[in-house]
């Protein structure tokens, strides 16, 4: 391996102490501490696994946090009417809906409901069209995440040829905002992009959100590029034992690494930036909310 490995793990402990220094400062000089509500419907076992490792991280920077676990028949006015009553709570900052929603509950619906200014997960439209304009917005943890590492390594990516695999909502098109809002040249590619491995090929910066198991090999990338995998893919491990599985991302580790100059690990790279962007989203909303100045270099 000749790249540098981007340790998103190391780098996530950092902003999560950094918010903690800032909920510190908030209780102590303001009697103000930041709240985070996360509302789970149903009992989507992975789903489960983030809201439980949110309500652990949120508790560990000193952030109060409120869970709230609906029934998978729960009624779309019974969550509305749940959402309102967090909207109006002062001691909620940030309010996170689990996603995937049970396929009766409109999505766009309910998280359209929220108030932008607590939407901590940066999707409501409101953000969506703040971030499109470069304005002041909440912007979504993952790209976020991946976002502070490029800043991290490039100090300023300004100019730099980026390319975006993958355009959903939730990761590629505010990633590729994001990148547009620091002046980098953005490319979006998709399961449509004819050529994908030319178009890889040219780009600086490569941000991998497909869910394709190490779709993106070595031959695909440029000498020196940085490579962000937001991938997180389980593939059987038979080598660890009977029905055991391990985590791959979406570029392939092994021969992207020898030609790459940067690359973010699977696990431990952009997984871990996500839930401390949250926390930093909820810190962030939480002094928006008091008119307190926010805390540096965890926005965009
Ligand atoms: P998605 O399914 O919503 O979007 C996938 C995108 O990939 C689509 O836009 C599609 O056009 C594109 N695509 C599909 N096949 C392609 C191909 N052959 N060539 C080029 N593009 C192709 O997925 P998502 O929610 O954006 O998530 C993407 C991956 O990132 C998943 O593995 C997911 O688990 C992971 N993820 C990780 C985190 C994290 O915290 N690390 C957070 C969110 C998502």
């Amino acid at each position: 391996m000749t790249a540098t490995l981007i340790d998103g793990k190391a780098f996530a402990a950092k902003v999560r102490a950094q918010v903690a220094e800032h909920v510190t400062r908030l209780k102590t000089d303001h009697a103000i501490t930041p709240g985070l509500a996360v509302v789970l419907v149903g009992e989507d076992p992975a789903s489960q696994v983030y809201v439980r490792s949110k309500r652990k991280m949120t508790t560990e920077v000193g952030m109060k946090s409120v869970e709230h676990r609906l029934d998978a028949e729960t009624a779309e006015a019974d969550l509305l009417a749940l959402i309102d009553t967090l909207n109006t709570d002062p001691e909620i900052h940030g309010i996170l809906v689990q996603l995937p929603l049970p396929k009766h509950l409109n999505e766009d619906l309910v998280i359209n409901a929220i108030d932008p200014a607590k939407d901590v997960d940066g999707f409501h439209i409101s953000n969506v069209g703040l971030l499109g304009t470069g304005q002041k917005s909440m912007v979504p943890c993952t790209p976020l995440g991946c976002l502070m590492m490029l800043r991290e390594h490039h100090g300023s990516i300004s100019g730099l040829d980026a390319v975006v695999i993958g355009r959903s909502n939730i990761v590629g098109k505010p990633m590729a905002q994001l990148l547009l809002n620091d002046s980098a040249t953005v490319t979006i590619a998709h399961s449509r992009t004819k050529e994908l491995a030319d178009v890889v090929r040219r780009a600086d910066i490569v941000v991998a959100a497909v869910g394709r198991p190490q779709m993106v090999p070595g031959d695909w990338i440029k000498p020196g590029a940085t490579v962000i995998d937001v991938g997180i893919n389980r593939l059987d491990a038979p080598e660890k034992g009977e029905g055991k599985t391990r985590l791959v991302g979406d570029v392939d580790f092994d021969s992207c690494a020898a030609v790459a100059g940067a690359i973010t690990p699977v696990p431990g790279g952009v997984g871990p930036m996500t839930i401390a962007c949250l926390l930093a989203n909820t810190v962030t909303a939480c002094c928006r909310a008091n008119g307190l100045p926010e805390p540096e270099g965890l926005t965009a």
